[in-house]
């Protein structure tokens, strides 16, 4: 190696050589490879390692390329820099990240951008990513919509109202990406008030941006004649619907089981605006068609369209058939999900309990030895609450809350007084193989609950309850949590993988299908 002559034609052939090595490794870069590139001057070459092992995430790789900057004196180049957090940030190295980020001495808007991504994707503390946004502002660096809507994506609501406080504050509350992101946030966070409130502040800006974010986060909350008048508002202030539009109230239409609705937007985006429906838009309309109980139509839309369907797809046939009872295009979608999701647990449990519903017993034993002899693990149940700025986490059967003995006391007055409202334990919810006492006993004690009973004994009356839960809610929570909002009159709000349950008045905005 030492004989070589350095020059640049010699960088880049050894550049195309490393590139051909790294797909040879199946592209992950290794030490003792960066090492043969040592004679690399070419900022290029180096540049084109650093994202390589971030793709990969690579980081004994990275950590050598770290090495080969020191050592050819590039460390406070701004780009290489850039690439370096972004590489360990990729490589869930955030404490590494950091340490470079506060050696630069001059930051771009990526640097920042780049470490507050690298905070808040390594879901480490949502509060350092709001201290580096509010320094950024002292120091008079403006932020941009990436910046706002990084915090903002993971941001509990006590954290989006500090930054809708923030951004009102530097007078970035009119920025379309700002406010889109604020509407978004409030949204999935549950209150559909403080997000079209949003909304209202910036309708005059124009920019469809906020109408997507506006009748997206109505459809998410089940509300489809807002999501179609904003529809047609949007219209007539001369704006055209685009796909997002058209994924959004579609979206609408099928958590309101509205079939012809969407059938008639569904046409409209082909006919009038002239838009070609993408695999989203399919989506949707196989989800209207199940939920509408047209089940059949639902299956031949899937055949038909020009696009493979989807595992969500076929999920949401099998959860229509569940309601219906189809146990025929059920075993269809089932089979489809099994090969597509081999290590989903869930699906199992889905045609499990399809079949015990329609009493065939035969099958529910079979499809539940199929899931036994599988190693297919459940995901442990978790739920979140959130009360007075600190979220607290429930698992099933949690033994660990300091006040856990507490929480199952009052779980236990509240089973007595729901079971007078004719409140039954439904366990076909659960499989496990256990003696039906026991098995009531798990059910009771799933996380939502715990977490519902914990912030009806924190939070004042009247106030709405909201609950993340990390699994799809089942069937008995369900019944729990709408007898628990009509016993208590209190808004409960549960979002769980697959949507957002707005229970009031003993219903849900779902109307069954989840
Ligand atoms: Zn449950
Ligand atoms: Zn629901």
């Amino acid at each position: 190696m030492k004989t070589l002559r350095r020059c640049e034609r010699f960088c880049d052939c050894y550049g195309i050589q490393f590139r051909k090595l790294s797909v040879i490794s199946e592209g992950k870069p290794k030490p003792s490879m960066v090492e043969n590139v040592v004679h690399m001057e070419r900022v290029s070459n180096l540049h084109y390692l650093l994202q390589l092992c971030a793709k990969t995430r690579s980081s004994m790789g990275g950590r050598a390329c770290h090495a080969q900057v020191i050592r050819v004196g590039w460390e406070i180049d701004v780009l290489t820099s850039n690439m370096l957090i972004n590489m360990y940030s990729k490589c869930s190295l955030v404490d590494s990240a950091r340490k470079k980020f506060n050696e630069m001495t001059v930051k771009s808007l990526v640097s920042w951008n780049t470490m507050i991504g690298a905070l808040t994707q390594n879901a480490e503390d949502q509060e350092e990513a709001l201290t580096l946004l509010i320094q950024m502002q002292r120091e008079g660096t403006p932020f941009n919509e990436f910046t706002i809507s990084s915090v903002l994506c993971l941001a509990t609501l006590v954290e989006g109202k500090q930054l809708h406080a923030i951004s009102n504050k530097y007078g970035s509350g009119s920025n379309i990406y700002v406010s889109s992101s604020l509407i978004d946030m409030y949204a999935k966070c549950g209150c559909i008030k403080e997000a079209y409130l949003v909304f209202q502040g910036v309708m005059e800006v124009w920019s469809i941006v906020l109408w997507n974010a506006m009748i997206s986060g109505f459809a998410r909350h089940s509300h489809a004649p807002e999501a179609m008048v904003l529809f047609e508002k949007m219209q007539q202030k001369g704006f055209f619907p685009d796909d997002v539009t058209y994924v959004a109230v579609l979206n609408a239409c099928s958590h309101m089981g509205l079939h012809e609705e969407g059938q008639k937007y569904f046409d409209l985006m082909v006919r009038q605006h002239k838009l070609s429906p993408s695999v989203l838009h399919y989506s949707c309309m196989v989800d209207i068609l199940g939920r509408a109980g047209l089940v059949h139509k639902a299956y031949e839309l899937i055949e038909r369209m020009p696009f493979n369907a989807t595992s969500s797809m076929w999920g949401s046939l099998l959860a229509s058939c569940r309601v219906y009872g189809n146990i025929e295009l059920a075993e269809i979608a089932a089979k489809h999900l099994f090969e597509m999701e081999p290590n989903n647990a869930g699906n199992h449990i889905l045609l499990a309990n399809i079949y015990a519903a329609n009493k065939k017993w035969d099958e529910v034993a079979r499809a539940r030895k199929l899931l036994r002899e599988s190693d297919l693990k459940k995901e442990r149940g978790t739920s979140w609450i959130e009360i007075k700025n600190k979220i607290h986490s429930f698992t099933v059967g949690e033994r660990n809350h300091p006040l856990i003995d507490e929480i199952y006391a009052k779980l236990d007055d509240l089973v007595v007084e729901l079971k007078k409202l004719n409140y039954e334990v439904d366990t076909d919810n659960d499989l496990h193989d256990v003696e039906e006492s026991r098995k009531q006993m798990l059910l009771r004690h799933h996380s939502e609950k715990l977490a519902i009973t914990f912030g009806l004994m924190c939070l004042p009356s009247g106030i709405p309850i909201r609950i993340i839960k990390n699994l799809r809610i089942c069937g008995d929570c369900h019944i729990f949590m709408k007898l628990m909002s009509k016993f208590t009159s209190r808004e409960i709000i549960v979002r769980d993988t697959n949507r957002f349950h707005h229970f009031r008045d003993g219903f849900c905005s779902c109307r069954e299908f989840w």
